[in-house]
C-alpha cells in the first residue's frame, strides 16, 4: 500500500511562502493497492495536482478511481472541478460518503458546480460517475476492508480505516475530542493502525478554550490515540491556515515528547507500507516493552480462545502485571494468538475487601473480565512478550 499526501491544509487554501514546505493544498490523500486500485481520500484543492498527475501516468489508458470522502465542507469538495480526469470520457469514478439525513451524495458533490458558481456543471464532464451511501458495514473494495465510522464534527465528518495488503490505514479528520461516542469510534478506527493521520488542526490549549465545539483536534490527542490503541506512525494532518511552517515544526516536536514516531503531513509526501508490514510491526510492537505504568498483579487466570461458541479452548495462566494498554499473563498450552481471546481474572477478596459482611455486601468473589478481539492483522502475541520480558 502506498499513501500520498496531496493536500495537509485545513479549512481553506493558503498559498503562502511561509507555509510552502507543508504545503497549502487542501485534503487530498491518495492510496494506491498493490493490485493497482485507486483510492481518493477527499478532495480538496490538492486533487488537481493528483488529476495531473495521473493523466501522465496512464495517458490514453482509462482511469478507474475510488473516491471516499469525509464530509462535504469546501475544503474536502474543493477541488472536484478541477480535476481533469473527471473530464475525460472513459474514465470512472466511484464516489462514497456515509449517507446522512437529508443529505444526498451526488447533490452535495455536483451541487458546488451549479449556475453561478462555476461556469459549466458536471454535465460537460466524460468520466462515467456513481454514488454510493455507506452504512456501518465494511465494504471490500477489490480484496480492501475498508470501514467508516463517525467523527465529531459539525455536520459530522466521517473517518476510514483501510486494511490492505497486510496494512491498516487510518484517516481522521475534522473531528473533535470530548464525546464519548465519537471518541471511542476514532480508537477503534486506528487500533492497531500502521499509519494514522489524524486532524492536528488547534494546539491543545486552543481544543480546550477558544476553539472548543469547532469540530478539530490537537497533536496531543493524537498522541494518546496513538499510545492507546498500538498505533505505529502518527501523521498530524489538516495544519490550520494561520500555522506557518515553523509552528507546524514546534507541534510536531511537541508531539513527538509523547509518542516518538510522528510526523507531520507535508504535501507530496508519499509513505509506503511494504507487504506484511502490518503483521511484522504488530509482532515487533508486541515484543517491545510496554512504556506507561505497570502495576504487579499476580492473579489466577482463565483464557479462552477461538472462532465462535461451542468451538473454543481454554486454558489456566497467571497475570503478571496490567498497564493502560495491556496485560502480561503467562498461560500454559498452545494458545492461537491470532484469534478472539477472553480473558477472566480471578480477584480474590483480599484484593478487593469485599469479603465477609464488609458494607452488608454478600460474600461473593468477584470476577473480571476483559474481551480483547484482536485484528487478523494484528494478533495479541503473549509469546512474543514473554520472550522480551525474559531478556
Ligand atoms: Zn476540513
Ligand atoms: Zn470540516
Amino acid at each position: 500500500m502506498k499513501i500520498k499526501f496531496w493536500g495537509v491544509r485545513g479549512s481553506t487554501p493558503t498559498p503562502e511562502r511561509r507555509n510552502s514546505r507543508y504545503g497549502g493544498n487542501t485534503t487530498c490523500v491518495e492510496v494506491r493497492l498493490e493490485n493497482g486500485t485507486l483510492i481518493i481520500l477527499d478532495c480538496g484543492s490538492g486533487l488537481r495536482a493528483l488529476g495531473k498527475s495521473l493523466l501522465r501516468e496512464f495517458g490514453e489508458r482509462p482511469l478507474r478511481g475510488n473516491v471516499f470522502l469525509t464530509h462535504f465542507h469546501w475544503d474536502h469538495i474543493q477541488g472536484i472541478p478541477f480535476f481533469l480526469p473527471l473530464y475525460k470520457k472513459g474514465n470512472v469514478f466511484l464516489f462514497h460518503s456515509v449517507k446522512r439525513e437529508g443529505r444526498e451524495l451526488r447533490g452535495a458533490v455536483e451541487g458546488q458546480m451549479v449556475s453561478p458558481y462555476f461556469p459549466v456543471d458536471m454535465s460537460v464532464m466524460g468520466a462515467a460517475r456513481h454514488f454510493y451511501d455507506l452504512d456501518e458495514h465494511p465494504v471490500n473494495l477489490n480484496g480492501a476492508i475498508i470501514s467508516s465510522a463517525p467523527l465529531y464534527h459539525p455536520q459530522e465528518s466521517v473517518g476510514y480505516r483501510i486494511e490492505a495488503d497486510g496494512g491498516v490505514f487510518t484517516f481522521a479528520t475534522d473531528t473533535e475530542p470530548g464525546s464519548p461516542l465519537h471518541d471511542r469510534s476514532v480508537r477503534e478506527l486506528a487500533r492497531q493502525a500502521d499509519v494514522l493521520v489524524y486532524d492536528a488542526q488547534y494546539t491543545p490549549e486552543q481544543v480546550e478554550g477558544e476553539k472548543k465545539g469547532w469540530g478539530h483536534s490537537s497533536w496531543l490527542e493524537g498522541t494518546r490515540i496513538a499510545n492507546e490503541v498500538g498505533v505505529k506512525h502518527l501523521v498530524l494532518f489538516h495544519h490550520d491556515p494561520d500555522h506557518d511552517d515553523f509552528f507546524v515544526d514546534g507541534l510536531v516536536e511537541k508531539a513527538r515528547q509523547e509518542f516518538p514516531r510522528v510526523s507531520g503531513a507535508s504535501e507530496g509526501t508519499e509513505i509506503i507500507l511494504p507487504r506484511g508490514h502490518a503483521r511484522q510491526a504488530s509482532l515487533a510492537s508486541a515484543s517491545n516493552r510496554r512504556q506507561e505504568a505497570r502495576y504487579q498483579v499476580q492473579l489466577p487466570l482463565y483464557v479462552e480462545w477461538g472462532e465462535a461458541v461451542g468451538q473454543t479452548q481454554t486454558a489456566e495462566g497467571v497475570c503478571k502485571d496490567v498497564s493502560r494498554t495491556g496485560i502480561y499473563f503467562v498461560t500454559s498450552g498452545d494458545m492461537n494468538s491470532a484469534k478472539p481471546i477472553h480473558l477472566e481474572l480471578i480477584i480474590p477478596d483480599d484484593v478487593t475487601h469485599r469479603g465477609d459482611g464488609d458494607q452488608g455486601l454478600p460474600r461473593a468473589k468477584t470476577g473480571v473480565a476483559g474481551r480483547i478481539f484482536a485484528e487478523e492483522t494484528s494478533p495479541l502475541s503473549p509469546t512474543l512478550e514473554e520472550e522480551d520480558e525474559a531478556q
